[in-house]
């Protein structure tokens, strides 16, 4: 039964119990009008509630400013891969053809410019072109296999071209992501400040799953810089945070965007979730219209990913699945109640003890046991590690030993092998200390 086992499994991953008996109610019967969530209309009074439940606990979880946007969607952490490309980018194509617009008025009116004013759309047009091929930049910090695949998407969007991998910490660590290189060895495209053109964006994935990666704090290079605001040319950092999302404090502030997909630490697959800053949004900026997109051979987003639509239709634009934002809004809601004024301060205080019970077993085994990642860099959420040095048989027992304890799930991802413990919020603290004798037992046996 559900009180004999703990599972670590990387997502989708385990909810409270008490959240999934309530929702099987609900299923059946919600609000006791015989009718169950699954059943009722994403445009009913009942759904809107369920979604401004949702975005109002988060808001508190995370205390997200009230400048910033929260979007539902669905399509996964990897649909958004691609819809963070198409909005930075065709906003980066639009104030480009703003200020063209504006330079080459003056220019034409002064006679700096040959032509005359009909030869405007086309003048703009040229440029544009030109500064689509030479300057557009896209920069990606590939610690691992997401933020790679992110990198990839982006490639097939835009072109393998305009991608500036700033770091790809596989290069110093025999092809494995094991590392966050230092920020010095960053190679960012240099902003105007610093005599460059500037991306449209800096991508970084704040926990990587399947590698046990975990950025520890904000970058240092990605602070906001005041420079940057007078040259209308601020770093737009976007953060993946699908695996590691409400388990600690975050400053929302110095994100472009944050995004994550609901199926580890919120909720169950089917939603995702975005936080925009309102400023990427109309009426402060529009995305560059499709036609102009096109023209240059940059990739239009599917509407569904389009998040100007999908704002402006406080993310009913089509059916959303309501089912899965009120599995969310209970959990978040829950954060809520049990942490008080600490918010996610307090959620964040459980993760890392949990984290430290696990890393701090493994440590004491050092011959049994080998954590993947660098000590700098070890996940809170996804505790990465080799058995008696990646010895095939010795790591089949392991799973076997713990299997038969009941703490299933921590099986590796398939491309690296290996043993993964995902430690998400709600993986209870009974759980993890199952797990800590088991590895202490299974250590000395092994010795
Ligand atoms: N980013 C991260 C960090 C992930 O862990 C995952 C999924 N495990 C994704 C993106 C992709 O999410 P999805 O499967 O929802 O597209």
């Amino acid at each position: 039964s559900r009180d004999e086992v703990h599972y670590f499994g990387a997502g989708p991953a385990p909810l409270p119990t008490a959240v999934l008996e309530a929702a099987s109610k609900a299923l059946l019967n919600y609000k006791d009008q015989g009718i169950g969530l699954c059943e009722i209309s994403h445009r009913s009074a009942d759904a809107n509630e369920i979604l401004a439940d949702a975005k109002s606990a988060l808001k508190t979880l995370l205390e997200i400013p009230d400048d910033y946007e929260i979007l539902f969607l669905q399509g996964g952490g990897s649909g958004e891969f691609s819809a963070v490309v198409t909005h930075l980018v065709g906003i980066w194509v639009e104030k480009r053809r703003l200020r063209a617009q504006e330079d080459l008025t003056v220019a034409l009116a002064d006679g700096k410019e040959p032509g005359s004013k009909d030869d405007l759309a086309e003048k703009v047009f040229a440029r544009l072109q030109k500064e689509v091929a030479e300057e557009l930049k896209l920069d990606y910090l590939v610690t691992g296999s997401w933020s790679l695949k992110a990198s990839q998407e982006a490639a097939r969007l835009v072109g393998q071209d305009k991608i500036n991998v700033a770091i790809d910490s596989r290069k110093s660590n025999e092809g494995k992501f094991r590392t966050i290189p230092p920020e010095s060895e960053w190679s960012l495209t240099k902003r105007k400040r610093e005599g460059g053109p500037g991306s449209a964006l800096v991508y970084f994935c704040d926990n990587e799953t399947v590698d046990g990666v975990e950025f520890p704090r904000f970058p240092t290079l990605l602070e906001p810089h005041q420079e940057d605001e007078v040259d209308n040319d601020q770093t737009l950092v976007v953060a993946d945070m699908s695996s590691n999302f409400i388990s600690r404090k975050v400053d929302v502030s110095k994100y472009a965007v944050i995004f994550g997909g609901a199926q580890k630490n919120v909720g169950n697959a089917g939603v995702t979730i975005v936080i925009l800053r309102k400023s990427l949004l109309p009426p402060t900026i529009n995305v560059a219209s499709p036609d102009l997109l096109r023209r240059l051979g940059i990739a239009v987003a599917p509407v569904v990913f389009d998040w100007p639509t999908i704002a402006k239709n406080n993310s009913l634009y089509n059916t959303l699945p309501i089912f899965d934002v009120w599995i969310a809004g209970q959990v978040m809601k829950h954060l809520v109640e049990s942490f008080g004024e600490r918010r996610i301060g307090g959620q964040e205080e459980v993760s890392t003890q949990k984290a430290h019970a696990l890393y701090s077993t493994l440590d004491d085994y050092p011959d049994v046991y080998g954590v993947v990642p660098d000590k700098s860099c070890r996940s809170r959420m996804n505790i990465c590690f080799r058995v008696c040095g990646g010895k095939a048989d010795k790591e089949k027992e392991f799973i076997g030993g713990a299997e038969k304890r009941g703490l299933l799930g921590l099986k590796g991802h398939r491309s690296v092998g290996g043993i993964r413990c995902s430690n998400y919020n709600a993986v209870t603290q009974d759980g993890v200390q199952k797990l800590v004798q088991y590895l202490s037992d299974f250590a000395r046996s092994a010795a």
